[in-house]
């Protein structure tokens, strides 16, 4: 991957990159690999963002599910390039709905033809209307559309109400009527049947990730928040952490638009009012070790209303269990507003208001069964996709001379997703690089 366009420059650029999930890291990379100086400050005390994992034995785990799709070309290409290619494994696990206290498959056209809460005719549209946005090679027709009045007006109010008003409404909530058409185009379009996943967890990506950046003379600063970013009179930028001031020639902030702003008092009033803008949900999961296994599926989107939880994903429907000393890993996820009641509560207050919904989804559930749990919070996990979001999405280059934003909120249309960070950040270093020469 080294250009050499920057080698040879007067001097080595010294830039900072804010953030070390898979952008930061890839931004790193590609700007060292030009022979730039990089240092990474992240505030956690491991790389990954939020893909980040844990430890279950002596195995890695997502804290948050994480599988990728086939279109995901940017980090299958970076697995790849990291070496990694023989542990990326892909298979069709089994994905289901649950409706009126029952898991359906529904994961293929023949699965939706045999979808039992819908009526025949119900399945046939749904299935034209997911059919038109899967093949609609891009989406710009469906800009300023609301997804929820195209899907009841193209696939019917069966359809709507079972299977993707609950979808809508459990990542939006009560913007759910608002979200954008192309955003749901980006659902339907990018996602593949087949799953892929690293085997011994995303963070031996991170870690290799980290590893090269260290060999070509980059600085990962580990659990070091980033407070401050003010542009100098020598045109240099200051980065401020607890440890004190640096400078830099650049720096590349990863975080939400929303956050950037708030360290950086310097940008104007104008770029705030366009870009500081629009809200995020966070993300919570619970996770349970248990001694047996819970349901049939790896993933279960929760349709049926009142239950606490909008996702069940079983991990080890998909991967091998026994990696994991036999323990059976099941996610119970959720998006809420980041000032929900939820992130306040204690892990064993969320166990004990989950697990009497588990007996719901398999009666002979018992809470004994479960042997461990682990619970996670992520501030700005889900961006709300509305239809005036488009229009504020900042482009890389800020009011402040060297300073750019890349972040996974401008990755619109499609969803957040680790391979549309690899593929933010490559790009944004080759327009470093453009504009240098
Ligand atoms: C529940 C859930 C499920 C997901 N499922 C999938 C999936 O199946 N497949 C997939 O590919 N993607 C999935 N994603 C999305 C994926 O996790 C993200 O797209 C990706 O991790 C974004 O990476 P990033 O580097 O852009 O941002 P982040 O991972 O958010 O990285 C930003 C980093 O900045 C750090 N930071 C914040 N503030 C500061 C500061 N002041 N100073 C220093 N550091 C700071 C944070 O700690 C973080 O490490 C999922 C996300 C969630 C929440």
């Amino acid at each position: 991957m080294l250009s050499g366009f920057f080698v040879g420059a007067e001097k080595q650029m010294q830039y900072a990159i804010l953030g070390g999930g898979i952008l930061g890291l890839t931004a790193a990379l590609r700007l060292a690999e030009r022979g730039m100086r990089v240092t990474v400050f992240e505030k956690e005390t491991a790389v990954g963002g939020l893909t980040s994992g844990f430890l279950v034995g002596d195995v890695w785990l997502e804290r948050f599910y994480h599988h990728i799709f086939r279109s995901d070309r940017a980090i299958t290409r970076l697995i790849d390039e990291m070496g990694l290619s023989d542990r990326l494994a892909w298979s069709r696990p089994l994905t289901s709905v649950l409706r009126g206290g029952q898991a359906y498959q529904l994961d293929s056209p023949s699965s939706l033809l045999r979808f039992p809460p819908l009526r025949a005719h119900e399945r046939i549209r749904m299935a034209a209307g997911m059919a038109i946005l899967r093949y609609l090679p891009s989406p710009g027709i469906l800009e300023g559309r609301v997804a929820a009045s195209w899907i009841r007006r193209w696939m019917g109010r069966g359809p709507y109400e079972l299977v993707w008003q609950p979808l809508l409404n459990s990542k939006f909530g009560p913007l759910s009527e608002q979200i954008a058409l192309p955003w749901f185009w980006g659902r339907l379009h990018d996602r593949s049947a087949e799953l892929g996943y690293l085997r011994g967890g995303f963070q031996l990506l991170y870690a290799r990730l980290a590893d090269c950046i260290r060999e070509r003379g980059g600085q990962l600063r580990l659990g070091t928040e980033v407070t401050g970013v003010v542009p100098e009179p020598d045109g240099r930028l200051a980065v401020s952490t607890a440890t004190g001031k640096e400078m830099f020639d650049g720096v590349i902030s990863t975080l939400p638009t929303r956050l950037t702003c708030r360290l950086t008092p310097a940008l104007p009033a104008q770029y705030r009012a366009r870009y500081d803008w629009g809200n995020a949900y966070g993300a919570h999961c619970l996770i349970l070790a248990l001694d047996r296994r819970l349901t049939e599926s790896y993933w279960i989107n929760i349709n049926d209303p009142g239950y606490p939880f909008i996702a069940l994903v079983e991990h080890t429907n998909y991967q091998d269990l026994e990696q994991y000393g036999g323990r059976h890993l099941v996610y119970l996820g959720n998006y809420r507003a980041m000032n929900d009641p939820l992130f306040d509560l204690s892990e064993d207050s969320v166990r004990a208001e989950f697990l009497p919904y588990l007996k719901r989804i398999n009666p002979r559930f018992e809470p004994s069964w479960v042997t461990e749990s682990w619970m996670f919070k992520a501030p700005y996990a889900q961006p709300i996709v509305t239809t005036e979001y488009r229009s504020h999405i900042p482009p890389f280059e800020t009011p402040i001379p060297g300073l750019y934003v890349a972040n996974m909120f401008q990755v619109y249309p499609h969803d957040r997703g680790q391979n549309y960070s690899v593929d933010l950040a490559e790009r944004l270093v080759s327009k470093i690089g453009a504009n240098r020469r």
